[in-house]
């Protein structure tokens, strides 16, 4: 089932429908239904299906299919054909994360055989890695046509410890435009480069502010909620004031800072300080921002019922934070069930050329969904 997952091209750029349609052709084989959610384009798709009877309770098992690119990454293997390297498995996608959603696929005969209780779900999503996009709809569809489900689990790498908290994270684009003069003319003009230097400098003040007030206890590393400037692009010859730039930047906040205010207090610095004087120089001026993703924080709250299960079907009794932003947040959120991140794979090899999962691992989580089906007929 890996090997068949891994061969399909899934970066996130790319339509994910040819692995969709190949699992729901699989699990149709097995007589079990898929529901299929589409993007607005139609060229992409979530799904999500149920194995047992479809009732509360329940388990449901959640994996994104997109992948990141493999542009530019010196691979010693073709990235899209599984290779066995002794203990290891090499491709794009097997650590983060096909091997989750792989091993759930592949033993849904098992899952049949067994007298289920209660439900185990699969939710698959696309466009994870470029800010948990397709997550929202699939949730929000899972909640109305699901009835409750009593733990998630979202297979991101975690070696099979279990995760009960990360961070959140929104990026945004801000473009500046400004007005063209010559560089000896400064009053003619108003250059787009140096507001948005103005802006950095404010994000700078605004995440030092974030560090001060991280909680001494934070179980995260680093402590403290970040904000990090990505890209600048912006002007074109030194004697030119620049008319426009544009920064790309992102802020990953601790579930105990809110987004909304730090995103108001951006958009309100924007707005309300930086345009009008901008605006002073030239009236043409102005200040665009666009928010290309938001993935919610995962807070610990409420997950101890799933972080129990997890514990007792991994044999983990490693129980910790992550930094990076799962789609765990959304589903906690959205269909208000106690949810881990727990999954095989060490995120040290995500996104890296010769992404590999170690065979130890692929065993790891099958011992973890033999348990968690051994729960499911007792329930
Ligand atoms: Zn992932």
């Amino acid at each position: 089932m890996l090997r068949r997952l891994v061969a399909f091209d899934t970066t996130s750029r790319e339509s994910n429908l040819a692995l969709i349609h190949y699992v729901r052709d699989y699990l149709k084989g097995h007589g079990i239904d898929s529901t299929l959610v589409p993007n607005a384009e139609g060229t992409k798709a979530n799904l999500y299906a149920a194995v047992g009877p479809v009732k509360e309770g329940g388990v449901v098992l959640s994996g994104h299919t997109d992948v990141v690119p493999v542009d530019g990454q010196p691979w010693d293997t073709d990235p899209w054909t599984l290779t066995d390297k002794g203990d290891q498995y090499y491709g794009r996608g097997t650590c983060d994360m096909k091997a989750f959603s792989a091993i759930g696929l592949a033993m849904v005969p098992h899952f049949l055989r067994a007298r289920l209780k209660v439900p185990i779900h699969f939710a698959l999503s696309y466009d994870e890695e470029v800010g948990c996009l397709g997550a929202h709809s699939l949730a929000e569809r899972l909640t109305g046509a699901v009835p409750r489900p009593q733990v998630i689990v979202i297979g991101e790498p975690t070696m099979m410890t279990v995760v009960h908290a990360h961070k959140g994270a929104r990026s945004y684009v801000t473009t500046f435009t400004g007005f063209e003069a010559h560089s000896s003319m400064t009053h003619l003009g108003v250059s787009a480069v140096h507001f948005a230097g103005e802006f950095i400098a404010f994000l700078n003040r605004l995440e030092a502010e974030l560090e001060a007030r991280a909680p001494k206890d934070s179980e995260f590393m680093p402590p403290m909620s970040t904000i990090n400037v990505g890209t600048v692009h912006g002007g074109t010859a030194g004697n030119i004031l620049a008319r426009e730039c544009t920064l790309l930047w992102i802020s990953r906040l601790l579930p105990t800072d809110d987004q909304e205010e730090i995103e108001r207090r951006a958009f309100d610095y924007l707005q309300n300080t930086l345009l009008p004087a901008m605006r002073r120089r030239h009236p043409d001026a102005n200040i665009v921002t666009e928010r290309r993703s938001s993935t919610p924080p995962f807070s610990p709250e409420g997950n101890d019922a799933a972080k129990a299960l997890a514990r007792a079907w991994s044999g983990s009794n490693v129980v910790g934070s992550v930094p990076y932003g799962t789609e765990a947040g959304i589903f906690r959120r959205t269909i208000g069930a106690p949810t881990v991140v727990c999954g095989p794979g060490d995120i040290a090899q995500a996104h890296q050329p010769n992404e590999f999962i170690l065979k130890s691992q692929i065993d790891a989580c099958e011992n973890f969904m033999r348990r968690m089906v051994e729960w499911a007929e007792q329930q």
